[in-house]
């Protein structure tokens, strides 16, 4: 039997992939990877970058380029026979990269290697980057530490999917049942028809709420019954913790435990804390500058968090005389008077955004910007109907990348929007690989009558991912471990994706974008005003609570303290600090603040707002050069688009700014400074 995975293609054969591939080529590749090694390593003395490092890529390229198509298709054709095979795979796969990162004699290799003076300085980074990694996957350790090292992880993997089994099974529990409409007043039409259906599915009347997060950001937006709004932000923030109905979920202990392994984990590997551990493959350089940054924000984001806060204060009494607001209040007043001041419904938008014409506006700013052109190419193998293939071509016509596009949502389909690597750019010895990307969304697709049409949100998550994209395409750099996104460290990352959704509030690009799909009308100026000014609308409260959520997150990782829920010290200290209105005290929010308990931004929530400062420095300088300036984009391109992770993220910044990131760009765009 032929299996298309093994078939080592410049792109992959979508049509022919089926789960029964899956398993077998993974295994074949991965015995195949580890003879290779063992033969690489078999007798070795010299390590060189030709002898070692350049063949030992070009074999672990093989795996990837095998495994990029297998979990893309995971994710966008999804059933049960492809997902149980997929997940089979994963503890392999996770036991390979184990395997490596604990290789001693390989990481012996690579010390010798970093002393070796002809190496560029771009393979001098990779080589550090791989020591790095040895470090932390625990090479260096005693036997018996490296035995405490592997039961740390494997607890630690159990313990987050513990937390988020608990805040899922407290999210499905709650359900609240309401046959009268009237006490529903407020609430839109379409999310009443998704609550009589839940009712329905159980076969009974009326509505059922439960406290997903569809339902929730409803309820507490637009039910004008107040009581109803509190019971159901006290249910959602009581979740999974002491405070919640069902004890059983209470994720006190789990934090308490996690919180201690984390901190054990990287005093075993030598740091002091595992806010250290974190900042080790990070742009910020150490804990002191992340929490400078983040308090560097709090004052003028506090004083506008404050201002508005006041108004919102005010409407609440003018409106409905409403002398106490609180937390359960805050999004329906806020909404109302956001209504008052914009009068902007992304419903309202979408027939100005149709998808065809959005798309192309995208590839013009992109065209312009790089002085590039992008050619679709249709007899090209993709997994559905939909999906369209893009080719990115230089000012001479050689290609430089491609794209597949499939926008629109379907069944197993995974929900979201993502941008993600097919292939990475790669010219090593025989080996010359042109990157090509997945550019994935979600969005409702075109009916028989009109194309798709987009909301204002959906045009800025497609740009978003776009601006992914070009990171990932525009790339220059020869070796893969450091082309495109490879190697770009992690509160870098979002910097070109937020960039490009500048552009979706650029009054220019959106005059050439944004047409009635059947009319042709451009949206008229006030329209695109309003649009523009909403987005600083409530800046400074969103502001002090992404703030609050990151500050948080670190503070407990770096000061931890032995004990049981010491955190909630920390929490209330922070909120303290730089919160507008208390919460109840019976609120725990972190019992459910599954990002950094159950996911990958432990003592790293804070790269959010560090990425969006980088992105509104990058563009504060876009726009005084001219948004859709060449140069700019020229500029933009040679110092940070086509570098990858060749250079630390600092130092490609401040090729480009020339000098280093500054909060202030930021504000401004917020409207707070
Ligand atoms: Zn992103």
């Amino acid at each position: 039997m032929t299996n298309p995975l093994l078939e080592q293609q410049t792109l992959p054969s979508f049509s022919l992939i089926n789960h029964k591939h899956i398993v077998p080529a993974v295994e074949q590749q991965i015995t195949a990877n580890r003879d290779f090694l063992e033969q690489l390593l078999d007798g070795l003395k010299n390590p060189t970058w030709a002898n070692l490092i350049e063949p030992l890529c070009i074999q672990d390229n093989l795996l990837d380029n095998l495994w990029s198509p297998v979990g893309h298709l995971n994710s966008v054709n999804n059933n049960n026979e492809f997902r149980e095979q997929y997940e089979a795979c994963l503890p392999l796969l996770t036991e390979y990269a184990a395997e490596i990162g604990q290789n001693q004699e390989l990481f012996q290799h690579y010390k010798t290697l970093s002393d070796e003076q002809s190496l560029t300085p771009r393979r001098k980074k990779i080589i550090n980057d791989g020591l790095l990694s040895f470090k932390l996957a625990g090479v260096d350790l005693s036997s018996q530490d490296q035995a405490r090292y592997r039961e740390i992880k494997k607890q630690l993997s159990q313990l987050s999917s513990q937390f988020s089994n608990h805040v899922l099974d407290a999210t499905m529990a709650w359900k609240k049942h309401i046959i009268k409409k009237q006490d529903l007043a407020g609430v839109p039409e379409s999310t009443l028809d998704d609550l009589a259906n839940k009712a329905k599915a159980e076969e009974k009347d009326g509505y059922l709420l439960d406290l997903e997060f569809p339902t929730y950001l409803a309820i507490i937006t637009y039910a004008e019954n107040r009581s109803l709004r509190e019971e159901i932000y006290r249910a959602y923030c009581t979740k999974a913790s002491d405070q919640g109905e069902n004890k059983d979920w209470d994720n006190s202990a789990l934090i308490d435990q996690i919180l201690t392994l984390r901190h054990e984990l990287a005093l075993l590997l030598g740091f002091d804390s595992y806010a250290h551990y974190s900042t080790a493959t990070k742009m910020a350089k150490d804990p002191n500058q992340v929490v400078g940054f983040l308090e560097k924000l709090i004052e003028p984001s506090l004083k506008a968090a404050k201002k508005e806060f006041a108004e919102l204060s005010q409407f609440a009494q003018e409106s409905d005389n409403l002398d106490d607001l609180q937390s359960w209040d805050l999004s329906f007043y806020s909404e109302k008077l956001r209504q008052r001041d914009f009068d902007i419904s992304q419903e309202a938008l979408r027939p100005f955004f149709p998808e065809p014409q959005v798309v192309e506006s995208l590839f013009e700013i992109t065209q312009q910007l790089f002085n590039v052109s992008i050619q679709e190419k249709t007899d090209i193998d993709t997994w559905h109907e939909s999906v369209r293939y893009f080719e990115i071509l230089d000012q001479n016509n050689n290609p430089q990348a491609s794209f597949y596009l499939d926008l629109y949502a379907r069944k197993h389909k995974r929900g979201g929007a993502w941008m993600d690597s097919c292939r990475d750019r790669m010219n090593m010895s025989e080996v010359k690989q042109l990157p090509v990307a997945y550019l994935t969304c979600n969005f409702a697709g075109p009916t028989n009558d009109r194309p798709a049409l987009l909301t204002h949100e959906e045009v800025l998550t497609l740009f978003h991912e776009f601006g992914h994209g070009i990171h990932h395409m525009l790339t220059q750099v020869d070796e893969v471990q450091v082309s495109g996104i490879n190697g770009v460290e992690w509160d870098a990352v979002e910097l070109p994706s937020q960039l490009l959704e500048n552009y979706a509030y650029h009054k220019p690009s959106l005059k050439r974008m944004a047409k009635h799909y059947q009319t042709g009308e451009i949206l008229d100026d006030a329209s695109i005003d309003r649009l523009i000014a909403a987005r600083t609308f409530q800046a400074g409260m969103f502001m002090v609570r992404q703030i609050e959520f990151a500050l948080f997150d670190f503070l407990i990782h770096l000061n931890y303290q032995q004990g049981t829920a010491q955190w909630q010290n920390v929490l209330d200290e922070v909120r303290e600090q730089v919160a507008v209105i208390r919460p109840p005290a019976y609120n725990r929010f972190a019992h459910s603040f599954s990002h950094i308990f159950a996911g990958g931004y432990a003592a790293g929530y804070y790269s959010y707002k560090w990425a969006e400062v980088l992105s509104a420095d990058v563009w504060e300088y876009f726009e005084q050069q001219g948004a859709l300036n060449t140069e700019t984009g020229q500029h933009y391109w040679n110092c940070i688009l086509s570098q990858g992770g060749s250079k630390p993220a600092m130092e490609l910044f401040k090729d480009f700014r020339g000098r280093e990131p500054e909060v202030e760009p930021l504000l401004r765009q917020q409207g707070i400074a």
